[in-house]
């Protein structure tokens, strides 16, 4: 493993030597875990430009270990001392997740379990599936070593998701949607043992224990991987969507909505690369519920605590949807007119309406509006407003929106043009007063 370790960006690579001095300083027995470790061994490279994101397990205290490491990386720690566990925020691009070992004892299916401290190899045991449970030991001699306690390696050989016991799925039902979500990313396969067990308890409704909030977390994780279909599918095929609302079905058509959807993400992050789509996954979210009226899609939205604007930008397809349609469906409209028809909604809205109608004229106004005129400011700011004797007060607003729409619609084409507009617009409110 230490030769994995050699061929890691330096950045990466100094994170972890310097977990390892810690541990040494510290005198306590840390190891690199999860998804970091399996990443690495199966040679999918972690992105540094994007995030990093590390999780250690220490056998003894992992905040006064926390605390350590991030006074040495000038970094800041939040403390979760319920789990005895911390969290280093070097920046946002970089945190490190650190946790004591612990064994887990699940008072109820899906409820939070209690915790005791344990050593690493206990800590290892309470994990989803056995590919999660490799390690790597920063102590100092055995610097670099792979644990395998539970066949991690055997499965990440012949691309298995396999559960380390039988309980595991009711404990934590959550993990029926992390096995599709590593079963599709990995393009492994869930063993036939576990997947029997994962129908059960999806047969068994254990999903309906967990907490919206949970079940919205992982719901999330799972709609924000990179073209997230297969795994709606793989869902629908063995867990169903009663979880995400009881008796919920996707028909044919629902199913051509949310592949419209997926296209237009797609053809949005191709076109669009330097916007960027905040919540690509909202998209999806809004599509399987498609089926649902916009009352009861409302309480559901609430239900699982989406925030304000994730759950307006639903609501406002929704009620636009058709009159907007109505609107934007004609060949010839003013740059202006499109302007201020989607300038106020959200750019999830607008790809969600795209996708509902894929009405050539609708399509070709969003993507002028993308294109051209979404990111277009005035010629003139309030500055020169002032200078030219405008009153300061909420008219400011609406004459540079005015001028705004003249630019889009061609008939101010420069600053210089703008001035006389604006001159002759206040000789002409001089003279009514
Ligand atoms: P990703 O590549 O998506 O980040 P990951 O394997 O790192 O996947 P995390 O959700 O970051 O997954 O969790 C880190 C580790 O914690 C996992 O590898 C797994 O060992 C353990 N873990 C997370 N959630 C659970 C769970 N619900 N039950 C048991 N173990 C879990």
């Amino acid at each position: 493993m230490k030769n994995y370790l050699k061929k890691l960006p330096r950045k990466l690579r100094d994170l972890i030597y310097l977990a390892r001095d810690v541990a040494k300083k510290e005198g306590l027995h840390a190891c690199l875990v999860g998804g970091f470790v399996r990443d690495l061994i199966l040679g999918i490279n972690p992105s540094t430009t994007l995030r990093i994101d590390l999780d250690l397990v220490i056998e003894g205290n992992a905040i006064r270990f926390a605390r350590e490491y991030a006074r040495r990386l000038s970094g800041r720690t939040v403390c979760h001392s319920r789990f005895q566990s911390a969290t280093v925020i070097v920046s946002n691009k970089v945190k490190i997740d650190i946790a004591t070992a612990r064994r887990e004892s699940y008072p109820k299916p899906g409820a939070l379990p209690q915790v005791f401290a344990a050593t690493i190899n206990e800590d290892l045991k309470r994990r989803d599936f056995t590919i999660n449970t490799l390690a790597l030991d920063l102590t100092n001699d055995n610097f670099g070593n792979l644990l395998d306690f539970y066949n991690g390696m055997v499965d990440l050989g012949k691309r298995k998701i396999r559960i380390l016991h039988n309980q595991s799925f009711i404990d934590d039902p959550t993990r029926i949607l992390r096995a599709v979500r590593f079963e599709q990313r990995l393009n492994f396969r869930i063993e036939p043992h576990t997947l029997r067990l994962l129908k059960k308890a999806a047969f068994d409704n254990l999903l309906e224990l967990v907490s919206c909030h949970r079940l919205r977390d992982e719901i999330i994780l799972l709609l924000k991987e990179a073209r997230p279909l297969m795994y709606i599918k793989r869902i629908e095929n063995i867990v169903g969507f009663d979880f995400f609302y009881p008796g919920l079905k996707l028909k044919r058509g629902d199913w051509y909505f949310l592949r419209c959807v997926d296209n237009e993400i797609q053809w949005f992050n191709e076109n669009f690369p330097l916007i960027g789509l905040s919540f690509s996954w909202l998209l999806y979210w809004a599509a399987i519920l498609e089926p649902l009226n916009i009352r009861i899609l409302g309480k559901h939205l609430y239900r699982f605590g989406l925030r304000k604007e994730e759950i307006s930008a639903i609501l406002s397809y929704r009620q636009i949807r058709l009159p907007l349609f109505k609107r934007l469906n004609k060949e010839k409209l003013a740059p202006s007119l499109v302007f201020r028809l989607l300038k106020p909604l959200s750019l999830e809205t607008i790809l969600l309406v795209k996708a509902r109608y894929r009405s050539v004229n609708l399509s070709n106004h969003i993507e002028k509006f993308l294109r051209y005129y979404h990111g277009r400011v005035p010629f003139i700011d309030g500055h020169i407003l002032l200078k030219l004797g405008f009153k300061p007060g909420p008219c400011y607003k609406q004459i540079l929106n005015q001028l705004l729409y003249r630019q889009l619609d061609d008939k101010i084409k420069s600053k210089e043009e703008a001035i006389v507009w604006l001159k002759k617009r206040k000789a002409k409110s001089a003279k009514l007063k």
